[in-house]
């Protein structure tokens, strides 16, 4: 892939710097990104950092406030440890919510009506919520987030329950978006705790092949139906030592989706590394992004236009659940506040 441009890193400047909506999470994305990620080409760390990066800057008995306003084992609504690790016997969709729906109301956040289907007999949803951030300047940017595509990563699900969660509490982050979120797309592979559907199918190969697979149909439908601005899945290695991410587009939006992922592991790497090899899961890999991925992977119609940023962000399930959710929730944060910047800077996106 030709080289992507990072447009701080030409002009020096922290895309957060002119950002002027930077109330409550934005200034401390922003402040976050001026001090820890700074202006400076793409490119991995030098070295392996020695332990996590939390750890490094004092060990997990420093439990205060990250620079992002929250700390690892201080979710508080989130068990995530818990929930990614119940057994099969104990799993259910309800359970799997349940830190979000029971938490306080929002006007911004609603779950809508869950897409279902039948497996083996047996009736299955596919829950969905909206959440609809404060007006911008402009039309609503609309973005897609999708997650638990495989049974058997929930600690994706559980970071889009998280992000949704620090939406609530700070609405400004989400000013001019109306996110879809999809935490559970795999709810028999969930229960089953297997990366297939119940179907025996990996659906991530599924998507635009005509396929038979009722989650399939159901989220081409949705992703036909809203005509995302932006998509990004979220997914789980337990193959990688560390954060990577695919643009996982068909291409025509490749440079715009590399200017929010680069960002976007920046901002996770204050809770895991990033995966540094020069290949990653059999694709060629570049500062833990992968240009290239697997056909019949969750993406936008091809007639979609303009062509949207479309994300796949992963990070490595060896990693305790609760750095994983902190990680997603981070770099979900990050494309909401990096897309507004270019976007405000007048890029023809
Ligand atoms: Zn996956």
């Amino acid at each position: 892939m030709k080289d992507t441009t990072i447009p701080w890193a030409v002009t020096g400047q922290s895309p957060f710097s002119s950002d002027s909506g930077s109330a409550g999470v934005m200034a401390r994305v922003a402040d976050f990104t001026t001090r820890v990620i700074g202006p400076r080409p793409l490119a991995c760390r030098a070295e392996p950092p020695a332990g996590t990066p939390k750890e490094r800057n004092g060990g997990p008995a420093a439990q205060g406030p990250s620079t992002l306003g929250f700390a690892p084992g201080n979710l508080g609504m989130i068990p995530s440890s818990d929930v990614a690790r119940t057994p099969r016997s104990g799993r259910t969709l309800a359970r799997f919510l349940e830190p979000l729906d029971s938490s306080a109301g929002s006007a911004h956040l609603v779950r809508q009506s869950g897409l279902l289907f039948d497996s083996d007999g047996e009736s299955h949803e596919l829950p969905r919520y909206q959440f609809t951030g404060p007006r911008g300047g402009g039309d609503a940017v609309r973005i897609g987030i999708f997650a638990t595509v495989h049974g058997d990563e929930p600690e994706s699900g559980l970071g889009l329950l998280r992000f949704l969660q620090e939406l609530v509490q700070r609405p400004d982050a989400a000013e001019g978006f109306v996110i879809n979120a999809y935490p559970m797309c795999n709810p028999t592979g969930y229960l089953g705790a297997t990366r297939h559907a119940r179907s025996g199918k990996d659906l991530n190969r599924e998507f635009w092949r005509d396929s038979r697979e009722p989650e399939v149909r159901l989220l081409e439908a949705e992703l036909r139906r809203h005509q995302f601005h932006g998509i990004v899945s979220l997914h789980c290695d337990d193959t990688s030592h560390g954060l990577y991410g695919f643009l996982s587009g068909r291409n025509s939006g490749a440079v715009l989706s590399a200017s929010l992922l680069e960002p976007a592991l920046r901002a996770a790497e204050e809770f895991l590394p990033r995966n540094c090899d020069s290949r990653i899961d059999g694709f060629h890999a570049r500062g833990g992004v992968l240009s290239t991925c697997y056909d019949g992977v969750l993406r936008a119609p091809d007639d979609v236009r303009p062509p949207p940023f479309e994300i796949t962000f992963e990070t490595p399930q060896h990693a305790a659940a609760v750095r994983q959710v902190e990680a997603f929730n981070a770099a979900l944060l990050t494309i909401l506040a990096e897309f507004r910047y270019l976007q405000a800077i007048g890029q023809n996106i």
